[in-house]
């Protein structure tokens, strides 16, 4: 741009800053350089004062900041300070690029993205401006530094030697610099695509301001970087974005357009008498059966509400579920399906694709420039304020195991490591799906045991359901009949969609394949939902309080009696509800009725049943799941703990094992339970041997 031209924009931001700006200048000068640094440009004001500036900013982004840059040091202040280092940060485009959009036709734009931080450095000074001291005559010649390679000078402005050169700090001009890498939202994305992203680079004054995990709207400059290295150079350029503003944004569903045709369409769907069985064909219609896990599934989506209490702690609202069972019983199926439908969600493996795991990571890695510590948020952080579906629940990294914890009850997670010390929220529901221990359910052993979670991590589980597959002729036959329908469906909709000689009518493929659709189609079912959760905050009515108290203190009574289970805990109270409250939501109701409760303590007995009974008392025994051993088996553990210091006096050597187990047979516990007893025995360290095959007590 010419010369002339430049004075022209000048004055026009000058005489913009009289118009729009008097006030935040004023304020700038106040707080500046200490509390403030930059003046924020709405692009919707540069519009409104004149449409072809507007253009040029987003045209030719960087000439027009300097000019705005310049005015801003030119503009007469009230008070008497020099705006020297003073940036103009331009935000609020008139409309964000969608990340997987960017194109080379968007270089040297201004534009605007919306993401999630996946990763963001740590802070670190970068060089702008640097002094290179000769160590011959003391000269110092400045190199000024743009990004990428070091410039060093080729010769001393003084006395023309080649250095050598020291490079003087003081001298020097250091910048504050951070990179930050922004993923598409998890609402953006459609069936499970690969979510992409772009690298931005940010510097002085928004450094620090965002952690990995915040949902951010980036203003900034496209730029290209080459491929390769300096020697081996590419034809090929990667995309990043110089930042002009990170703006941390906080609302739910965003993105999310509900017309008011869409409105109409839920609130009429919400009123229907069936709606229940409704949402649960709504729900992966190619899976047959469980109607009690996709009705779980439903009220998780909708979760129940977050509560805030006065002394400002917090109950999460979201609930987390657990399905565990014999392989090939379709649960992989079901969880990928909760991305067809939840307005936000992020679907992994246990085992984690990324670095970051399940949880989040500092890692040190190539990210930045050199080696540098990086905050990467893994799937528990992106699917905050969603639902994360994690398959293979049992094959998580150990890291991740721990993090867990906190990050399913507190909703936050905590990294610490290598100066970096943040913390990343993960206000989301869990889904997870998990192999028993030795893959398939062992149905002589109690479920609990076959369980490879650790009793902590379990109890954090509003719902786990258990999945087993025995044949059973009347079930076997209705889910072979309904994955064949499926199949043909599929079938006859493929074979229409490729072939141009049909010979199936539309009337016979509609016929078969309706059978198989989802009573509410996906796309309005997501809209539901995020409808229900941004406008709906149900209240308990005294009835459906009496239900839930009921159902708890019932099943408390059974443990009253000093030598019996705890059936259950305070846990599962307020899983319980969570429940209701989402039963509640689904109907878009202000109210949770004792048809909500019972609705859900249906489903909560039901799960508890599956794992928590006791299968030698047929009771059930909250401290199979939440402890990891039964009281029958703790009964046990004692009496053969009992047996072994009685016969350990009859014989020198300490209690034989033979005779252990005989003494066992003998009180009804057979030969392979006794054993696993002694083994636990001894991992707790209360028995040892002190030689093989006889016991002492400790
Ligand atoms: P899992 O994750 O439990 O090991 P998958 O989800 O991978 O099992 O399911 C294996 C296959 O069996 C899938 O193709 C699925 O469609 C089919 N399948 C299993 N159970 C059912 C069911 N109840 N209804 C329909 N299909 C099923
Ligand atoms: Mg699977």
């Amino acid at each position: 741009m010419a010369r002339a031209e430049n004075t022209e924009l000048i004055d026009a931001f000058e005489d913009l800053y009289r118009d729009y700006y008097r006030n935040e200048i004023g304020d700038l000068a106040q707080k500046y350089p200490t509390e403030q640094k930059s003046l924020y440009l709405d692009w919707q004001d540069i519009y409104r004062f004149d449409p072809d500036l507007a253009d040029d900013v987003q045209n030719h982004p960087e000439e027009l900041r300097e000019c705005a840059e310049e005015a801003l040091r030119l503009y007469d202040l009230p008070v008497d300070v020099k705006l020297g280092q003073a940036h103009v940060r331009i935000h609020n485009l008139p409309e964000s690029t969608d990340i997987r959009e960017l194109r080379a036709d968007h270089r040297g734009q201004l534009i605007s993205v919306q993401g999630i931080v996946r990763k963001a450095t740590d802070v670190k000074p970068k060089i702008t401006q640097a002094a290179f001291e000769c160590q011959r005559c003391g000269t110092l010649t400045r190199i000024p530094q743009q990004t990428g390679d070091f410039q060093e000078p080729h010769e001393c402005q003084g006395c023309e030697r080649q250095g050598p050169f020291r490079i003087n700090f003081d001298q020097s001009e250091f910048i504050d610099a951070q990179k930050i890498r922004v993923q598409e939202s998890p609402e953006g994305l459609r069936g499970g695509e690969t979510p992409q992203s772009i690298d931005v680079n940010i510097e002085d004054d928004i450094t620090g301001e965002v952690t990995a995990g915040d949902h951010v709207r980036v203003s900034g400059v496209l730029k290209l970087d080459q491929q390769g290295s300096d020697q081996d150079q590419s034809p090929m350029f990667d995309t990043y974005m110089d930042g002009f503003s990170v703006e941390i944004e906080d609302e739910q569903f965003e993105e999310m357009d509900i017309t008011e045709e869409d409105k109409q369409e839920i609130i009429e769907l919400s009123s229907r008498e069936d709606i229940y069985d409704e949402m649960v064909g709504a729900i992966a219609p190619s899976i047959y059966g469980y109607d009690r896990e996709k009705l779980s599934m439903i009220l998780q989506l909708f979760s129940g509400v977050t509560k805030h209490l006065p002394d400002e702690s917090r109950i999460r609202g979201d609930l987390h579920m657990l399905l565990i069972g014999d392989p090939g019983t379709g649960k992989s199926q079901m969880l990928s399906y909760i991305q067809n439908i939840a307005p936000r969600s992020v679907y992994t493996s246990g085992k984690g694709s990324s670095s970051a795991g399940l949880t989040a990571a500092a890692v040190r890695d190539d990210f930045g420039d050199g080696q540098q510590w990086t905050l990467e948020a893994g799937a528990l952080v992106l699917a905050d304020q969603g639902i994360a579906a994690v398959d293979e629940l049992d094959k998580m990294a150990a890291d991740d195991r721990s993090a867990m914890h906190q990050a399913l009850e507190q909703q936050e997670i905590s990294v610490s490591k290598a100066g970096i010390n943040a913390t990343l929220k993960s206000r989301c529901s869990l889904l997870g799906a998990a192999n028993p221990k030795y893959g398939r359910f062992d149905q002589y052993e109690p479920i609990s045991e076959q369980i490879d979670l650790e009793p902590a991590l379990i109890s954090r589980f509003d719902l786990i359901f258990t999945v087993t597959d025995q044949p059973n002729e009347e079930k076997d036959r209705n889910l072979a009949d309904h994955i064949l329908r499926t199949n043909y469906a599929g079938e006859l909709h493929t074979h229409r969609v490729e072939s141009n000689t049909s010979n199936f009518s539309d009337e016979e493929v509609e016929n078969v394949t309706d059978d198989v659709a989802p009573t509410i189609e996906p796309e309005l079912l997501r809209k539901y939902i995020a409808y229900a959760k941004r406008n709906c905050y149900p209240t308990m009515t005294e009835e459906a309080r009496e239900e839930i108290e009921d159902f708890y203190v019932d099943l408390r009574t059974q443990g009253a009696d000093e030598d019996a289970a705890v059936p259950v805990t305070a846990r599962k109270l307020e899983a319980t509800v969570r429940l209701a409250e989402a039963s509640a939501r689904v109907r878009l109701s202000d109210k949770v009725t004792a048809e909500d409760s019972q609705r859900v303590i249906d489903i909560v007995r039901s799960c508890m049943e599956d794992v928590g009974v006791d299968p030698e008392t047929g009771e059930l025994d909250a401290d199979m799941i939440e402890a990891g051993t039964t009281k029958s088996q703790r009964d046990r553990i004692k009496n053969i703990k009992q047996l072994i210091d009685d016969l350990e006096s009859e014989y020198d050597e300490g209690a034989p094992v033979e005779v252990v187990i005989d003494r066992a047979e003998e009180v009804g516990m057979d030969e392979t339970k006794a054993e696993h007893e002694i083994e636990k025995l001894k991992q707790k360290g209360e028995v040892y041997e002190p030689q093989t095959d006889y016991l002492r007590t400790t």
